[in-house]
């Protein structure tokens, strides 16, 4: 029987729900904390000593924690107070996130750092080259993805042996429903309500969790990121999805089928790329790094449709490059700011290429947002494995939501 993690139980009792929030609340400290003494977390979340140390024996029953191999000495006092900290050694979670030219497969362990990653390029062997030229996702049969996808993990876990899998966690754009485990509309790949979870679980024997990318990065943010502790935090993950998330104290906004967050044909000010619903100026058409890497092959900087390659090309001098992604860097600040007016959220964090990579970049995005809240604009906490933080982060989020669903007799 594989190891799990048990899904959310629909409608806990209170005192089911109230242990599993203390739970989550000491094994939050320890991630935060870690090497931590149990006393220090009792301190710090307002739970009991008693209370804290039952938790950490379940945690180290279940492999969650160890005691750390150094006891600190408390100020003054002799006594040792031996801390605890994560035990990053014994499992890993599964990531896997679909993008438009390629799927990303990747292992995380508890820290939501990336242990093993392999990209593959959607098409018909499996082995295109990754600067496809086609705009298309061909060859992005739902099926054909995830068996391929699925088939990878089990790869990289052969070779981990003695890592052992608390489950996988999906996460892709557009509009994917957290609840029925489906993406339900991702119309550049062409996916029609493919129900995600119950494919990858049939296909691995592991617990699926599903979500869409920007609310699995707001949740990696929150628990591995520079927005860890914010009260209130916007995602906006600029790809060739371009889509948002909100989250405060601690929950990220669903809305009914998991629609939040479908900013898509949002109107950019200045805008003037057409768009597939008949506007002009919507967010997606107008930012998406397929019209950014348009308008770079049109200047002659690039073939095609890889945005990295445009980034290398002003990193090595061009300076139509370097306009080019400026000018999207300082499109994507204003409409940070229209998304900051609406939602006022304490953090803005930001996914795009341009910010990730480069100063003029992150300033031309600050200008755009406005010297009033450009200190709240942060780029993402995961510039180089930002898909397989995403697709990990969704199982992750589950672990430490309810960590005691991890069944001992299971592992
Ligand atoms: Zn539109």
């Amino acid at each position: 029987m594989p190891p799990s993690v048990a899904p959310p139980v629909s409608s806990p009792s209170p005192s089911t729900s109230r242990r599993r929030t203390s739970a989550s609340v000491v094994l939050r400290s320890v991630l935060e904390h870690g090497p931590v003494a149990r006393s220090t977390i009792a301190r710090l979340t307002g739970l009991s000593p008693a209370s804290v140390t039952d938790y950490c024996s379940r945690f180290t029953e279940l492999g969650l924690i160890r005691e750390s191999e150094l006891p600190r000495r408390s100020q003054g006092v002799g006594r040792p107070h031996v801390p605890v900290d994560l035990d990053a050694t014994r499992f890993v979670v599964g990531g896997v996130h679909v993008a438009v030219p390629y799927t990303t497969v990747a292992l995380l362990d508890l820290r939501g750092r990336v242990v093993a990653v392999r990209e593959l390029r959607h098409g018909r062997d499996g082995r295109g080259d990754r600067d496809g030229r086609n705009e298309r996702a061909d060859g992005a049969d739902a099926h054909a993805v995830l068996a391929r996808a699925a088939d990878a993990l089990a790869a990289l876990l052969a070779r981990a042996p003695r890592l052992r899998c608390l489950g996988v966690g999906f996460a892709a754009g557009g509009w994917v429903d957290r609840d029925s485990g489906t993406v339900v509309e991702h119309p550049l790949l062409g996916w029609h309500e493919v129900p995600v979870r119950d494919v990858l679980g049939a296909r691995t024997g592991l617990p699926v969790h599903v979500d869409g990318h920007a609310r699995a990065l707001v949740n990696a943010e929150r628990l591995f990121g520079r927005a860890r502790g914010s009260r209130s935090v916007l995602q906006l993950f600029v790809g060739n999805v371009v889509d948002a998330a909100f989250a405060t104290n601690d929950e990220v906004h669903h809305g009914p089928r998991s629609q939040a967050g479908a900013i898509a044909h949002l109107p950019v000010p200045g805008g003037t790329e057409p768009c597939a619903c008949g506007r002009t100026g919507c967010l997606q058409a107008e930012l998406s790094e397929r019209t950014l890497c348009r308008r770079a092959r049109r200047a002659g900087i690039v073939e095609g449709v890889n945005p990295m390659h445009v980034v290398a090309a002003a990193a090595a001098g061009d300076p139509v490059a370097a306009r080019l992604l400026v000018e999207r860097a300082g499109a994507v600040g204003r409409a940070v700011r229209l998304l900051l007016d609406v939602l006022n959220p304490e953090t803005v964090v930001v996914t795009e290429v341009g910010v990730l990579h480069r100063e003029d970049c992150l300033a031309a995005l600050r200008e755009g947002v406005g010297d009033d809240r450009a200190a709240s604009v942060l780029p993402s906490s995961f510039p180089d494995s930002v898909l397989a933080v995403a697709g990990g982060s969704v199982a992750l989020d589950v672990l430490y939501r309810d960590p005691l669903a991890a069944s001992p007799e299971a592992i």
